[in-house]
């Protein structure tokens, strides 16, 4: 704890606005200025006892006396707000503390930038990169929320990069306990009010934060949904002359299906994108890990996507890309034994699928999953986000696997492939995307497990499945007891099977 500290800051002068402290705070070593915020200065500091260097924030102690309250009051809540959040997405806050008239926070240093700076800098992310930064995000937000924290200034310049691509948030200065909160709600008095407002930035607020009305979590999830649609599109969602121009386009104007600015945005990301962007907040995600865990089902569908094209075409097998190379280090395989492996399990499961659920819909019906998602797009781009979208079509032909030049392995995956009566599912366009939803199954003290007459192993340690979305018998059989469940398996939720025989 800093609380006994003696803070020896020297500041160079008190009127002079670019203060440098030299020496130090408490047993931390000043070592420079980082940058400047609207309340406080970032100073790189040392701690000489474990050699860690550490990011002090300051409170400007030129702000003008009758704003220092208000502006005390977000650094103290920005230390309260992230001091309790513990999370590999979310900058560290070690302590903070206020001797004399200096109140600071010490907290984790970053080496890398501000999001809003590589943006400027033109920049360029993958679609996949977009996905993966935002996906951390959004989990990161979720940890927060369900910590009682709603961030409500989430933009680019308090997403700050590490290394290549890990987001941390930054900046709770205008958190706020999750409890339902409005302006006209707070304690301030008006000009306090309108100040407050003016600290979030108009173009990444929610409409419910633009007409100052009650907010909650709901709020970081359409900032973020801003932030998804700038970085795949590369311009902002809604936008204006002015402050009131900009609110005014935020609580009414529909924004652009991303894929009409940018041909190449991918369906399933603009998709996100429209929903996380939904005027309504019900009829946005509820929860930012509804929407993290959409972005990682578009990572997971673009991996399964190369893997198969390579599958198709073997010369592509030779340009492997440097995941792959990762994986073949970690792992030892390479990156044809992966392929087969992951053909062989997508044949499975395919052929499960479509043993397992007869009255499941035909592959070309089930697949309108845009006028599924359209439902709850956000209504004002619905229509256009849907006649833009084709339905996806999948191609079921006869097994035509074509190694380049004869390849043993290649052979035995062919014959392996044919033995589980898996083969004849190629997926030559777009593959179905299998809606999967968990079950988690607590028994005690055993039992074995089948799923639509189909044994799936003992549990424990066999606690969750994953399956294929709708209706599912489950069978938990211990000796001569069962206990038979009919489940109706969905994304959204884990469905929790819990019994003791
Ligand atoms: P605001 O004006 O909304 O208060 P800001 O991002 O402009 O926010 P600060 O949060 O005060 O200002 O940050 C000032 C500078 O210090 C920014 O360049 C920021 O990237 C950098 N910075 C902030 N925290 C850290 C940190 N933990 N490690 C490294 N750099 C940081």
């Amino acid at each position: 704890m800093l609380t006994a500290m003696t803070a020896d800051l020297h500041l160079a002068t008190l009127s002079n606005p670019t203060l440098i402290p030299k020496g130090r705070i408490g047993r931390f070593v000043y070592e420079s200025e980082i940058g400047q915020g609207s309340v406080g200065i970032v100073y790189l500091f040392r701690d000489p006892m474990i050699g860690r260097k550490v990011a002090i924030k300051v409170l400007n102690p030129q702000l003008p006396a009758n704003q220092r309250q208000l502006f005390e009051k977000h650094f103290i809540q920005e230390a309260r707000a992230a001091g309790r959040l513990n999370h590999p997405n979310i900058v560290t806050v070690y302590d903070a503390d206020k001797t004399g008239d200096l109140l600071f926070i010490v907290m984790e240093y970053l080496e890398g930038k501000e999001l809003s700076e590589m943006l400027a800098s033109g920049h360029q992310f993958s679609y996949k990169q977009i996905a993966d930064i935002i996906g951390r995000i959004a989990q990161a937000l979720d940890y927060a929320h369900e910590n009682g924290v709603i961030h409500r200034d989430i933009k680019p310049a308090n997403i700050f990069i590490v290394g290549n691509s890990t987001p941390k948030v930054l900046d709770f200065g205008i958190a706020s306990a999750s409890r339902q909160l409005s302006d006209a709600d707070s304690t301030l008095g008006e000009d306090q009010v309108s100040e407050r407002r003016l600290l979030g930035t108009p173009n990444y607020m929610s409409p419910e934060q633009a007409k100052s009305a009650v907010v909650d979590a709901r709020t970081d999830i359409f900032s973020l949904g801003v932030m998804l649609y700038q970085l795949l599109c590369g311009q902002l969602p809604f936008k204006g002359k002015d402050v009131p121009g900009i609110l005014h386009a935020i609580t009414h104007d529909a924004a652009i299906p991303p894929q009409e600015i940018k041909s190449d945005v991918p369906l399933r990301l603009a998709r996100i994108a429209a929903k996380a962007l939904a005027k309504k907040p019900e009829d946005r995600y509820q929860r930012a890990a509804d929407m993290a865990r959409e972005l990682n089902r578009f990572l997971e569908k673009e991996r399964t996507d190369r893997i198969i094209a390579k599958i198709q075409n073997p010369d592509l097998a030779k340009a492997s890309s440097d995941k792959d190379e990762t994986i073949v280090k970690k792992t030892g395989f390479g990156t044809r034994q992966i392929s087969y492996v992951v053909a062989g399990a997508l044949a499975i499961a395919l052929t499960l699928w479509f043993s397992l659920k007869p009255s499941a819909p035909k592959p070309s019906a089930m697949l309108p999953q845009t006028v599924q998602d359209a439902e709850v797009v956000a209504p004002s781009i619905e229509t256009k986000l849907t006649e833009a979208v084709p339905a996806p079509r999948v191609v079921v032909e006869e097994p035509e696997i074509k190694p380049a030049a004869p390849d043993k392995k290649a052979l035995a995956a062919a014959k392996l492939a044919a033995k589980v009566k898996a083969a004849p599912v190629i997926v030559k366009a777009e593959p179905a995307p299998i809606e999967l939803g968990a079950i988690q199954i607590a028994v005690s003290p055993w039992g074995e497990v089948y799923v639509d007459g189909q044994s799936k192993g003992i549990t424990p340690p066999l606690t969750k499945l994953s399956l294929p979305v709708g209706k599912h018998k489950i069978e938990i059989k211990n000796g001569d007891d069962n206990y038979v469940v009919t489940v109706d398996v969905n994304t959204e939720k884990e469905v929790k099977i819990a019994h003791r025989f």
